[in-house]
Parts: C-alpha cells; sequence; structure tokens
C-alpha cells in the first residue's frame, strides 16, 4: 500500500481559455455584445410581404406550435374576462394580455401561418361590453312590469284574463260571472301562454326584448347592438417546415445540451414552491451525482415596438426559476438586454445571451468533436478500503478527482481561489466544467476524524470560504462520518454530505 501523498501546495486556478468567465467565482460573465439597432433577426420575406419574425414574441408563438406544444388554439368563454373570452394557454406562453394575443394571433392568420375558424358569436352593447342580460317590454308602454301565464277564455260570460285570476284554491272561479269553471273545452278553453302589463292592462304575446348591461345597468335595444365573433385558430400544416429552419438555433442548443449530457424539456410546465404553474422554455437537468445542475433557459423577447428585452420580463424569468428551485439561469434575449437588464442579469447570475450570439456560441460547438465526454470511468485502480485516517482522505481525493474529470469536469486539488473579502481560501478540490453556456463548478472539502464523526466547525468553516468565494455547489466529504449538528447545518445551506459509506457510488 503506498503511503498517502504529502500535502500539496495549493494549485491557483486559472481562468478558462475561452474567456468568456473569470472562474473560479462561479459568476455569470455577460456575453451580450451591444449592437446597433440594426433587426437582430434576418428577415424573413413571406406571401403578403410581412416579416413576421420582427415581432420577437410571434417568433415564441410559432416556436410553440412548429414542436407541437401549442395545439390547436381555441378560446375560453368566460365572463371574468374584460372582453368575455380569452387564450389563456397563448397569454401565459407570451406574457400578453388578451388583446395583445388577439393582435399576434391575427397577425399569424393574415400571414397564412394560422388557419382561423369561427368558434362563438357574442353580442355587444355600443359602449363594447359583452355584460348583457335579456329583459321583457310591453310593446305598448314599455313598462318591465309584466306578468306571463295561460290566458283562459270563459265561454257563458265571455270573460278572458289569465289563469291566476281564475285559480282560488284549487278551484277556477271567473272573476266577472263568479262561477267556477269545472271542464276545459266545455267551460272554458285555454288561449294561450300571454304577457300582460301590470302597468296598462295590455295583454299581447310577444315582450320587446331590450338588453340591460349588467355592469353599466344601460338598456339597450337589439337593433343597437353589434355581433363580435371569436375564431380558434389552428397551425397551417404546410407552413411547419419553413418555420422550423427559421427556429434552427434554437433546436441547435436543446442539441447541445444533450450532447453535454443534459435531459431537456422544452418548455416545461413546472409547479414551483408557491404552487403557481411556470412554464419553462428550455429545461436542462444533469444529475452528476456530486451535484444536480437544473438549468433553466428563458427565451425572452422585447415587446411589439421595443427595442430592447424589458426588466419586467428579467424579474418574471429570476423569480419563476427562484420558484422552481433552478441553480442555474440562462436568458437569451430576443433582440437584446438593456443597459439595466445586463445589471440585473449580473447580480442575479443569470447568464444572458443575445439570440444571435447564442447561435454563435453553439453552432460553434456542435462542429468540435467531443472527446471530453468520455463517461466510462477507469475503474481499475478504484476506491479500496484503507485503514490510517490519512491514507483514506488522500485515497477520497484521488476517486474523487478521477470521477469528475471521467465526467468531463477540469479538476484543480489544492485549489486556491481568492474569496470577495480579499482572503485566499484553499479547497481540498475545485471542479469547474465549461459547458460553454454555463460553467458548473463545485468546491469540495474533505475532513476526517478517528473514531468520531466530523463536527459542525469543520463543515462550517468550508461553507464560509465558499461562500466568501462565491462557489454555489458545495460538496463536503466527512471520513467516516458527519454529526447530526453539522448534518443540519449542511441541510440549511444547501451542502451535499458524503460519508464515508457513500464512496462505493462514484466508482
Ligand atoms: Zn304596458
Ligand atoms: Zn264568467
Amino acid at each position: 500500500m503506498p503511503p498517502p501523498p504529502p500535502n500539496k501546495e495549493p494549485v491557483l486556478v486559472p481562468p478558462l481559455e475561452n474567456g468568456m468567465t473569470k472562474p473560479p467565482i462561479d459568476k455569470p460573465a455577460m456575453v451580450v455584445v451591444q449592437q446597433p439597432a440594426a433587426t437582430p433577426i434576418t428577415p424573413v420575406p413571406i406571401e403578403t410581404g410581412v416579416n413576421v419574425f420582427e415581432d420577437p414574441r410571434i417568433v415564441k408563438l410559432i416556436d410553440g406550435l412548429v414542436n407541437g406544444k401549442l395545439g390547436d388554439i381555441t378560446p375560453t368563454v368566460d365572463f371574468s374576462y374584460k372582453y368575455g373570452y380569452a387564450y389563456p394557454s397563448v397569454d401565459s406562453l407570451l406574457d400578453t394580455s388578451d388583446m395583445e394575443t388577439v393582435n399576434i394571433l391575427e397577425t399569424l392568420a393574415q400571414n397564412g401561418i394560422l388557419i382561423k375558424q369561427p368558434f362563438e358569436k357574442f353580442n355587444i352593447d355600443p359602449d363594447g361590453q359583452f355584460q348583457l342580460v335579456p329583459t321583457e317590454h310591453c310593446p305598448r308602454d314599455d313598462s318591465s312590469n309584466l306578468i306571463k301565464g295561460q290566458l283562459i277564455e270563459h265561454f257563458s260570460c265571455g270573460y278572458v284574463g289569465l289563469d291566476k285570476d281564475f285559480k282560488q284554491d284549487s278551484r277556477y272561479v271567473c272573476p266577472k260571472c263568479h262561477k267556477d269553471l269545472r271542464l276545459i273545452g266545455t267551460d272554458y278553453r285555454n288561449i294561450g301562454i300571454h304577457y300582460r302589463c301590470q302597468d296598462d292592462g295590455e295583454i299581447f304575446t310577444t315582450p320587446v326584448i331590450k338588453w340591460r348591461n349588467l355592469r353599466t345597468r344601460k338598456e339597450w335595444n337589439q337593433e343597437e347592438l353589434k355581433e363580435m365573433e371569436v375564431y380558434s385558430y389552428r397551425f397551417s400544416p404546410d407552413k411547419k417546415g419553413w418555420l422550423e429552419f427559421q427556429l434552427k438555433p434554437k433546436t441547435q442548443l436543446v442539441d447541445f445540451l444533450r450532447v453535454q449530457g443534459y435531459q431537456v424539456q422544452e418548455l416545461a410546465q413546472l409547479t414551483g414552491k408557491s404552487g403557481a404553474i411556470h412554464t419553462v422554455d428550455i429545461l436542462a437537468i444533469r444529475d452528476d451525482i456530486l451535484t444536480k445542475i437544473i438549468l433553466g433557459v428563458g427565451i425572452l423577447v422585447a415587446g411589439s415596438g421595443e427595442s430592447e428585452v424589458g426588466l419586467e420580463a428579467l424579474f418574471r424569468f429570476d423569480s419563476r426559476a427562484y420558484d422552481i428551485g433552478i441553480n442555474y439561469k440562462v436568458v437569451i434575449a430576443i433582440p437584446r438586454l438593456g443597459a439595466e437588464g445586463i445589471n440585473f442579469a449580473n447580480r442575479q447570475m443569470i447568464r444572458a445571451f443575445e439570440a444571435k450570439t447564442m447561435a454563435a456560441v453553439v453552432s460553434d460547438i456542435t462542429s468540435i468533436p467531443r472527446s471530453r465526454m468520455s463517461l466510462q470511468s477507469n475503474v481499475d485502480a478504484g476506491y479500496q478500503a484503507e485503514t490510517s485516517l490519512a491514507a483514506v482522505s488522500a485515497n477520497v481525493k484521488t476517486t474523487i478527482s478521477r470521477f469528475l474529470r471521467n465526467r468531463g469536469y477540469e479538476v484543480f486539488e489544492q485549489a486556491l481561489i481568492a474569496g470577495k473579502s480579499g482572503i485566499e481560501h484553499v479547497f481540498d478540490i475545485f471542479a469547474r466544467r465549461d459547458d460553454r453556456i454555463i460553467v458548473p463548478s463545485m468546491a469540495i472539502g474533505i475532513a476526517g476524524s478517528t473514531g468520531r464523526p466530523v463536527e459542525l466547525d469543520e463543515i462550517s468553516r468550508f461553507d464560509a470560504a465558499a461562500f466568501d468565494s462565491g462557489i454555489r455547489n458545495k460538496v463536503f466529504i466527512a471520513i467516516p462520518q458527519i454529526s447530526v449538528q453539522a448534518r443540519q447545518f449542511a441541510k440549511q445551506q444547501k451542502i451535499d454530505i458524503i460519508e464515508q459509506n457513500d464512496l462505493g457510488k462514484l466508482l
């Protein structure tokens, strides 16, 4: 058995070669390139000469349609909506209001991307409101004080009146001649359902119908109402191939992430801690055993007529990401982020790309054969049961380094990292993996005690150093195990704990 290696000199972690990030501080580097106000997406001429790709929200909608994530678009008719109907699935995908959505759908229908079909018709009043209920009126004096019933004629005296005038307990008695009405057809006959105006006594079969607006209380004649048609939309199948081509950069990004070993889901629907359901444009998850990378990509688009993605869209993405528990955040801004947005993204550790830049990064990578992705591990000289603590620690370090290298990580043992405070910290292992879009990194602390569990002070020192160094993924290896108190602390601070018995899973 070889003796444990002596403690090596700390190794300063060099910056990444591609210069995209400034490791080891796990902070997003901004790669958004400010561009002149030129159209960022190549204009696409279509039949009508209108370039639908000028509106980034349309691009997003088309994306959903092309990928089949958004099926037929049918309106939801519900009086709680301002206009009585809406397309909530589209609203939530595009972050648009009811009428903005309708305008977008109309634009796509005009361009032949969507096929429009009549779905429902409403009456709206001259104020444009739909909250209307019918009211019945007397044709003579317009009164709405009406009663409705069966009109009865008493043959012997000729009196005609509504059935309620005849009714006395269980009998029919003529209010004029006071005789009992016994046999229908012989004593009396039913003329039919009629109305009687309580104000002027007018009897009639068809009242005048008017429409009362429940909000404004105004009443309208039938002729004053307008008809509003509501449509459903479906994707025109013959546009698919053409649109798919337009959306290639995104497809490339997804492919790229898959090649990097991520499980990728597009337009993923997730329930957050708050209970709200969120849609993430691209959700990519990779379980690296020592750490789990949950990458959320938001495709943020500028509002119509705006040249930059607003700060609000970025806020929303960030709070959604937080609610879902995404630990790596990437936004693709179409066409770009403003200065405020860039600052916010930096503060919130969001990596931001322009769609164009992203396309370049991704296509660049897909053309490079990947040699780093060798997932097969060399199990030859794996972890062995050792007896002395120093030997065990050294062995663990070797095992973990090899494990991480096999998974494409760049590994630094005794890594020297300068913290924000200016203090330099040495981590047993610092590892990072340049996935180009993000650079997942982690600090690993190894501590061992003979005959007792590793205590809180050790892990809290490690945690403070990691915090000062801006490292988010923290793994602490305790040999042989960790104390209860220290475990609680680790849980609070989101430090993954690996004990001696768990090491087998890294082989
Ligand atoms: Zn009347
Ligand atoms: Zn009578």
